[in-house]
């Protein structure tokens, strides 16, 4: 059977302020969607509503995967209903290794953590990860591109049914791109795997070709096609989807230095000053 990943009207504030103003989205095992949109628009917000980060205030909507709702469960049943989040910003653990955290969340999923954690070494070496980084704490002293080739063999250790990965580009080098990208491309095609990639760079979609292109701006998708979408954002960008007033920040003022909204710099990537709990706790 075919996994389903089914959002619908989800809205979702922070402080407040809302954020997502009513995401529909329907990812089908096996399939590559990417999210394309402007900085501050609501994409990592979006990975976190899904993944149960704390601090966010669903307001309307349903997520499921498999008819199983998500929404309102903690962080570790979504795990164990089949989602995996690759985060923008990999979080650090002291004393706590990567493969602690995978056999955790092997048993919480209810399937053998030996197994799992054989799975982490068998897969390690491919993806750049070496025996001296997983005797570490997880993701510590590593370099941004290395959390992210360590949370790909997370991904590939945890065999979840979908995954979002968030900005899986940033910090990696051409070639790590490309390995981590036929990583999971290989887990779409093997393992059914379904795949949400934010991004904003078309970089990464020439190395992990989506079936889906979907832009978001605005706490909301605004269009969906397929890839010849992202090679047109690539020369048009997100100008058309950006607010009057942000695109006048953006040209009026600090544009000529590249430090507008719409050439992506200004809006703050992490609003967050600590790193929230740990997901499989
Ligand atoms: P993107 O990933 O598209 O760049 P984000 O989802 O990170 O955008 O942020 C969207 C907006 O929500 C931004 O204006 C950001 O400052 C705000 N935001 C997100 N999380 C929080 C939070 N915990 N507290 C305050 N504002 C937040
Ligand atoms: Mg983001």
């Amino acid at each position: 059977m075919v996994s389903r990943l089914e959002v619908r009207g989800l809205r979702a504030s922070v402080d407040g302020k809302e954020i997502l103003r009513g995401v529909d989205l329907v990812i089908n095992g096996g399939e590559v969607h990417a999210l394309m949109g402007p900085n501050g628009s609501g994409k990592s917000t979006l990975s976190h509503v899904l993944m149960g980060r704390p601090g966010y205030e669903v307001t309307a909507g349903s997520a499921t995967i498999d008819g199983v709702e998500l929404l309102g469960l903690p962080t570790w049943q979504r795990a164990q209903a089949g989602l995996f989040l690759g985060m923008q910003y990999p979080i650090e653990i002291e004393g706590v290794r990567t493969a602690d955290v995978l056999a955790a969340a092997a048993e919480a999923a209810g399937s053998d953590p030996a197994e799992v954690v054989e799975r982490l070494y068998a897969e390690a070496g491919a993806l750049g990860i070496t025996a001296n980084h997983l005797a570490r704490g997880l993701n510590l002293d590593m370099s941004g591109g290395e959390k992210k080739r360590n949370e790909t063999v997370q991904l590939a250790a945890l065999r979840p049914k979908f995954a979002i990965l968030d900005e899986l580009d940033s910090g990696l080098d051409v070639d790590g791109l490309r390995i981590v990208s036929r990583r999971v491309e290989q887990a779409t095609n093997e393992d059914g795997l379904g795949v949400l990639a934010i991004t904003h760079y078309s970089r990464l979609l020439r190395e992990l070709e989506p079936d889906v292109v979907h832009v978001f701006a605005d706490g909301v998708i605004q269009q969906t096609g397929g890839a010849e979408l992202a090679a047109e954002l690539e020369q048009t960008g997100y100008d058309r989807w950006i607010k009057p007033i942000e695109s006048a920040v953006s040209i009026g003022g600090l544009g000529g230095l590249g430090i507008g909204k719409g050439s992506g710099g200004l809006a703050t990537d992490d609003p967050f000053a600590d790193p929230f709990a740990d997901p499989f706790a």
